[in-house]
């Protein structure tokens, strides 16, 4: 009898470790590493959240909460989408986890069965699949290229549904492109759902409060109400609020779900960490200034990395819409060789290259399921980017045909 169950045998580890291990391995000798492929904001969290924690410690607050989390917490998310996202969803309708990763992770668990599908479209976060086959269901691809602006098209959606599905992944903003649906594209997509029923949406908005000029959230269960009942809106304090190692997400589901995920919850790890969770009533209820700071950078790193891209030869860049990614194409560059005599034959080789010659982290497409391209994250500061754009179009200038 094997020791692992199918279910973890099934997990592949990720293929961002290798440029991740060889990268502690180049620190480690005593070189000057510019990490880019880091997804967390190199902000620090705002004071007034950080007391807010502080002042539950100190009043004692530090037991065990309801298994839904606080009801003030509930109070406070349920809120946050009437106020932002004119989204009608009552406490009862709100699930909280350790993070947006554990919400997906519940609303997977409390509905797949085996061979049940989820359709994610690539390029993806790369946990997506994993956190399906973790929950026993089956990930299913679907490919979205540059041309379709890294976004799945109704005609992308209808032609990869299947009688098994019973999940669509959406994120948007999206990690690793930038890529976001506006409201319009959102109802093109809710155009081909409606001719199929039984298939559930999962709207992954952890990325929010990223949007760039031009550009402006939308989602799902606001653009088709009619979805409303199908679909659940996730989110978290992780990015928005530079929380990410505070574990907590949430999301609004409708009530034949939101019970179901909270029982996961329950039974999994009880309720995410009470002083995080006082710390979330804060991040929502409190001045939201803090994030205008972080956006105001975002978009200046933003402009600096997708001109500084698109000036190397063999990089072609898209502008993204939000978060803190860019996820240029380097389909100019494959076959060319390194000043070693090796040829770069994908988009693992570049990264391994940039890596060692530039000694600049960054992230191979292949790891979020589209290819060639990297993703690079520009939460970091401007000084840094700077550098590692320097030192990547000095890596790219150097290559031989
Ligand atoms: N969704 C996406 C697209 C992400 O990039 C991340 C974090 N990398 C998460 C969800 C999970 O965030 P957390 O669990 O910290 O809330």
């Amino acid at each position: 009898m094997p020791l692992l169950s199918s279910r973890v045998a099934n997990l592949k580890p990720s293929l961002i470790q290798a440029v991740v291990a060889k990268s502690r391995e180049l620190r480690a000798a005593g070189h000057d590493v510019i990490d880019l492929s880091i997804g967390e904001p190199d902000f620090d969290t705002p004071d007034h959240i950080k007391k807010a924690a502080i002042d539950a410690i100190n009043a004692g607050h530090t037991g065990y909460t309801a298994i839904g989390g606080l009801p003030a917490l509930r109070a406070a998310i349920a809120d946050k989408f009437q106020r932002e996202n004119s989204l009608a969803y009552d406490a009862d309708m709100i699930t909280i986890g350790a993070g947006g990763k554990q919400i997906i992770y519940n609303a997977f668990l409390a509905t797949l069965e085996p061979g049940d599908e989820v359709l994610i479209p690539a390029p993806f976060w790369t946990s997506y699949p994993d956190i399906v086959t973790l929950a026993g269901g089956t990930p299913v691809i679907t490919h979205c290229p540059k041309e379709d602006g890294f976004k799945l098209t109704a005609e992308n959606l209808a032609r990869s549904l299947t009688p098994k599905t019973k999940w669509v992944m959406l994120n948007s903003p999206s990690n690793p492109t930038g890529a976001a649906y506006s409201a319009a594209e959102l109802e093109e997509l809710a155009g081909v759902l409606r001719k199929h029923p039984d298939v559930w949406v999962l709207s992954d908005d952890i990325y929010e409060k990223f949007f760039f000029e031009g550009h402006e959230y939308a989602t799902m269960a606001k653009v088709a109400p009619d979805l409303f009942e199908r679909t659940v809106t996730m989110n978290g304090v992780s990015k928005a609020y530079a929380m990410t190692g505070w574990r907590l997400g949430y999301a609004g589901a409708p009530k034949s779900l939101a019970p179901a995920m909270r029982l996961c919850e329950g039974h999994s790890t009880t309720h995410p960490c009470v002083i995080t969770q006082h710390a979330a009533i804060e991040a929502l209820n409190g001045p939201q200034d803090c994030l205008d700071h972080m956006l105001e950078a975002y978009k200046t790193r933003k402009a600096l990395v997708v001109e500084s891209l698109n000036a190397i030869e063999g990089i072609t860049c898209l502008e993204p819409a939000g978060a803190f990614y860019a996820y240029p194409d380097i389909g100019g560059l494959l076959g060319k060789k390194n000043p070693e005599g090796t040829v770069i034959e994908n988009d693992t080789d570049f990264a391994l290259y940039l890596l060692e010659s530039a000694h600049v982290g960054i992230v191979q497409g292949a790891a979020f399921g589209l290819s060639p391209n990297f993703r690079l994250s520009f939460a970091a500061s401007t000084q840094n980017l700077e550098n590692a754009l320097d030192r990547i179009a000095e890596a790219v200038a150097v290559l031989k045909p």
